[in-house]
């Protein structure tokens, strides 16, 4: 029998309502799963766009958050790769059919029969609306679950969840790497990392920003050369490009970066503006370049990304809000005015 487990969270009921404690339930814990007390989650522009309903689909309340990090408190009697008092982290799939070609092959998040995010979404399996990590716990099955390592900071590790995965993914599969040049368009909490992680896999990073703030830190950052975007003569000037990383969550104007790929190069979207964006033909043709997506990442390249930061000891530079800041975190993300990445300290939904 599957009782449910009564569990504070943080979301909202519309689009422009603020945040408010709220009670959900959770399952039991079923033979193949972990129970996580959450202790710290990240706050992703994507977690904005689905609170604002900026994509369509939203269903209210939402429970956002998919940076999740925590220790584990129960765990199934399957489990085999968890126990309690582990470190572990979940980011945004939490289900997938495990039967197709993409999750044969560890990419779950092209699962040909869809995925279930971790918030917001449609559970096939257990029924109802999955709620997010702006809660006290979660409980997901082992096989989406990852190992934090121990030596990362636990509340900056957050945001290698769902910041991390979805630049190294991208980076990993077109060969980011010495001898590469790559440039990042958007110092935010994927850009920033961006940045890190590039310059980790041994690239020339150029970042390019609207933020003279942001320029006057992305050398700190890791950056080899920084282009404020807005500024004609510096994009003209630049390197040319093998890969560009677009991060940017709101409309803009590709075609000035596609002009800076070299032949061959890839411009590979990750931001997820609402808007159509607009590109010339010509500007690809001219110089056979690609134009890209990519999302997040697999389970098994999770764990890659978050064994990588460990290595090269990276964690994401964050801004430490308790609970009672998160209406004025999202306002201030809607502003662009976050350097890098809010992560939520979640005790604060305990008391
Ligand atoms: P973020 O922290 O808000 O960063 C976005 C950055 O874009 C800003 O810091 C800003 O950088 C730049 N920007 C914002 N508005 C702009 C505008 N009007 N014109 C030009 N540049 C602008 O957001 P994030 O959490 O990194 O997420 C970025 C996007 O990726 C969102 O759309 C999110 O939904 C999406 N996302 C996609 C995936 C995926 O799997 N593909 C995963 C996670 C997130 P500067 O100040 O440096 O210019
Ligand atoms: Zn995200």
């Amino acid at each position: 029998m599957n009782t449910h487990n009564h569990t504070r969270a943080l979301g909202t009921e519309a689009a422009t309502a603020p945040f408010k404690t709220l009670e959900i339930e959770r399952r039991d814990v079923l033979p193949t799963d972990v129970q996580i007390e959450i202790l710290y989650c990240g706050i992703c522009h994507s977690d904005l766009h689905a609170v604002h309903n900026d994509w369509g689909g939203t269903t209210y309340p939402i429970v956002p958050g998919h940076e999740i990090v925590g220790k584990v408190s129960k765990v199934g009697e399957s489990v085999t790769k968890f126990k309690v008092g582990d470190l572990a982290g979940v980011g945004c799939i939490v289900d997938s059919c495990s039967e197709c070609s993409h999750c044969q092959d560890g990419e779950e998040q092209y699962c040909e029969k869809g995925w279930t995010v971790v918030f917001n979404a449609a559970d096939k399996k257990h029924g109802g609306i999955t709620y997010g990590g702006f809660s006290e716990k979660i409980v997901v099955n082992e096989n989406y679950v990852v190992h934090i390592p121990e030596t990362l900071d636990l509340p900056g590790a957050a945001p290698i969840l769902c910041a991390g995965i979805t630049v190294y993914s991208p980076l990993k599969h077109w060969q980011a790497g010495s001898g590469k040049n790559v440039g990042i368009i958007g110092i935010g909490g994927l850009g920033h990392m961006a940045i890190k992680i590039a310059k980790a896999m041994g690239a020339y990073v150029t970042v390019y920003t609207t933020s003279q703030s942001k320029a006057d830190d992305a050398k700190r950052l890791g950056a080899d050369n920084i282009v404020l975007s807005t500024d004609d003569e510096q994009m003209k000037n630049c390197p040319k490009q093998d890969i560009i990383l677009d991060t940017v969550s709101a409309k803009h104007d590709i075609n000035s970066f596609i002009s800076l790929l070299k032949t061959d190069g890839s411009l590979v979207m990750v931001g997820l503006p609402a808007e159509q964006l607009e590109i010339s033909a010509f500007n690809i043709v001219h110089g056979r370049k690609s134009f890209s997506g990519s999302n997040i990442g697999g389970i098994a390249e999770t764990q890659e990304v978050l064994n990588f930061c460990a290595e090269h000891n990276i964690t994401a530079d964050i801004e430490l809000i308790n609970v009672n800041q998160v209406n004025e975190a999202f306002e201030r993300l809607e502003n662009n005015n976050v350097k890098y990445r809010f992560v939520v300290d979640m005790v604060g939904l305990k008391q």
